[in-house]
This record gives C-alpha cells, structure tokens and sequence, in this order.
C-alpha cells in the first residue's frame, strides 16, 4: 500500500490483523520515523509551541488542539506502548503508570469516595491488600474481603448505600484459585456495580477483562508484558464508561511510567506470545510431574483437570495458561525452607514473568481472613525458559536434600 499524496507506505489496519501480527507491528510508524523499525525514546518535560495562541489551544476541544503539550501528559513513546496495550485489551483507553502496584490503586482511587464499598478477594495480591486496609480506609471506603469461590453469592455484599464496587483477581495470587468471573459481572450488572480485575497472570493474550464487562483491566508489566526482570511498570485499560474518570485520575494524581520502562516493554511485547507460550507448555508439564512426586499434597494449577478451578478455567480462559502456579508441600515449613535453600536453577526472589524461574515459600497466614489457610507450606514457581528437564531434576533433587520423601 502507499499514500497517494506522499508516495510513503501507509499503515496497515492492525485491528483485523492476528495477535503475532498485531504484536509484530503495533507501536510503530517507521516511515514517520524516517524508517526506523522501532519507535524512537522520546525523552521529555517540556514541549514547545509555535505561539502563544497555539498554548492557548492546548485546553481546547477541538481539532485546533496540540497533540503534545506536556511530557507527564503524553509523548509519542508513551502513546506507542499505550496504544499497543489498549488495542490488545480491546479498550476504550490505556494509562501507562510507574509499576503494577500503581495500575492497582489508581483505578480505586479513580472511583474511592467515604462509604464506597470495595469488595476485594482474600487471594488478593498481598499489596492491594494493605492498599485497601491502609490508605482506602483512611479515604473512608470499607472494603470486604470475599470468599474467590463465593460465584453467583457475590451479589449479596452488593447492596450498600455508599455504592459499591468489585475487585478480582484471576487467578488469585499464590493458591490459585478460580472466581466465577461471568458470575460476577452479572451481579455486577443487575446493581449497577463497577468493576476492575487485576488481569497479570492471564494477559490480554488469554483473557480480555474489558469486552467481557469490566470497566476496568489491570496488568503488571512487570510482569509478562516486560518479560525481563528489568523494570517496573503498569497498565490500566478502561471501557467507555470509565475511561473519563481514569484519565482524569491519572492526570490528577500526575503519575506516568518511565521512559525508558516503556520502551524496554515495547520490546517484550514484541515477543509476548511466543514466551506466554513457552512457560505455558514448560509449567503445565512441570505441574503434572509434580502431581506424582510423594513430596507434594497437591498442585494449585487451573489448567490440571484435578484443580478445582479447572471448569471455570476452561469456560474464561479457553483452555490457556501462563507459567506460574503453586503446591503443597507433604512436609513441614522447614522442610520448604530446606528444600528452597537447596534449589540450584530457580532463583529466591519475588515478582514473576521474566525469562528465569522463580521459587518462593508463601506467606499466607496474614494475608487470608474469609478462607484461612488450613494447607501445608505452600510454594509458588514462576517457570522461566529454562529447559524443562533441568528444572525438575532441580526440584527433585532439592526436595532430597530437605529429607522430604522423592520418587
Ligand atoms: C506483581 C504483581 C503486581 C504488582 O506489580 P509491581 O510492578 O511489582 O508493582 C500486581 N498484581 C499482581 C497479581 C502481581 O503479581
């Protein structure tokens, strides 16, 4: 294809396009950029104006109004990742923010006000946790910590005169367990509630919060979107209807990702699916071996037909995964220490989504009040791209050393 008028090569429509497609090409206007394959940093504070009149437009609503006018508000580097994300989450609108924790508690306070009611999963991320107990309390918001596995029973904590709103998480973070999502929105629906979903594990490669009703879509790029271990940064997505107040929020509240955070992202993006993938394929088969080994109760993985969750994961997710998931050690607290202490290849260290697999000994006694904790010690790994045999002989071999029964 080319332009008629400047004989340059136009862009193609990438909405139609398939997920490698869009993954490959959205983002980036090389021939804007003097062919350059990839969008350029651009670094900025300040963006200057040809007039005083041309400053004076910046608020206008018109057409007339400047595309940039202030780093913190927008740059072609920020609208190249922006834009990328909002397209895969098929959203009205995507704001960039300093990391996931942020993508978490800007969309609550976008909507926090004295006597909202927040409903919030016990398998919440630990952080939003405090978040809520901390500074949404002090906003005068009460939130309400629910069962994940109340399904279609969500919609008797809706009624509250303050207004409510709920939260999800999908997944949930270290045990994994499965919310009936569809049931949620349609309580959701029928009181006039609005919701977001903390969206990491799954991505918007596998699952879509936004056109399956959520207002709004929260994702760690921290996590898989960066796929490195080397940045911090979040995404929120909004529907139509939130969009304003998300905007407005961020813009308030003057937060916006970094630089060079969103460019090393754009990066990852590039590569998403076929990591997503990889770790899918590499955890599942991982998961499954760990089923049969005698130093495990049992596996915290939807995508396993004994998981619980499992139905629920096939109805929301199509049969999809990503590469984190956890277990139950048959063996005492100390033995979970011993056994991570021994690990050769997985590295102690939190946060998840990079190339390399992760272990860690979760600490669930203070971060589960509706559904205590009444399990053994319960480990979670992040399945990185190492090859899959060296990982298992990694475990098992830790697990020996820690004296807990191996095959
Ligand atoms: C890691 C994580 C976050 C926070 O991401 P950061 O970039 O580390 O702040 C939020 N939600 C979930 C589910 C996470 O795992």
């Amino acid at each position: 294809m080319s332009d008629e008028q400047n004989g340059r090569k136009t862009k193609p429509d990438l909405s139609t396009k398939g997920i490698d497609t869009q993954l490959s090409h959205l983002g980036r206007d090389s021939h804007a950029y003097h062919g350059f394959v990839n969008t350029p940093v651009v670094r900025a504070s300040t963006v200057l104006f040809d007039s005083v009149e041309a400053m004076e437009a910046r608020n206008a609503d018109d057409t007339n109004k400047p595309k940039y006018t202030y780093g913190l508000n927008g740059t072609p580097t920020i609208d190249a990742l922006a834009d990328t994300i909002n397209t895969l989450e098929d959203a009205a609108g995507t704001v960039l923010v300093p990391s996931g924790l942020a993508a978490v508690t800007i969309p609550i306070l976008a909507i926090a006000k004295p006597g909202l009611r927040l409903l919030v999963p016990d398998n919440v991320y630990w952080p939003t946790r405090r978040f809520c107990d901390g500074t949404l309390k002090r906003l005068g918001v009460e939130t309400i910590y629910y069962d994940p596995l109340i399904g279609a029973g969500i919609a008797d904590l809706m009624a509250c005169d303050g207004g409510c709103a709920l939260f999800a998480e999908a997944p949930g973070s270290n045990t994994f367990e499965m919310p009936d999502l569809n049931a949620f929105l349609a309580a959701a629906k029928a009181h006039n509630v609005i919701t977001m979903i903390d969206n990491t594990w799954a991505t918007p490669l596998i699952y879509k919060p936004v056109p399956a009703g959520f207002d709004y879509s929260i994702q760690a790029g921290t996590k898989y979107f960066a796929g490195h271990s080397d940045l911090l940064i979040g995404s929120v997505s909004a529907s139509e209807r939130a969009w304003p107040d998300l905007h407005r929020t961020r813009e308030q509240l003057g937060v916006q990702a970094g630089t060079e955070e969103i460019f090393l992202t754009l990066r990852g993006m590039r590569s998403l699916r076929v990591r997503l993938e990889q770790h899918e394929k590499a955890a599942l088969e991982i998961a499954r071996w760990l089923e049969a080994q005698p130093f495990v109760t049992k596996v915290m993985h939807p995508a396993l037909p004994s998981d619980p969750g499992h139905a629920l994961w096939l109805e929301l997710f199509k049969g999809r995964a990503s590469g984190l998931f956890g277990f139950e050690l048959a063996g005492t607290r100390d033995q979970g220490r011993a056994m991570l202490n021994a690990v050769e290849l997985f590295g102690l260290g939190y946060s998840w989504g990079g190339y390399e697999s992760l272990a860690v000994l979760a600490e669930l006694s203070h971060c589960r009040t509706t559904r205590p904790w009444l399990g053994g010690p319960a480990i979670r790994l992040q399945i990185g791209l190492e090859t899959v045999d060296d990982l298992k002989a990694d475990l098992a071999s830790a697990a020996k050393a820690a004296g807990l029964p191996t095959g």
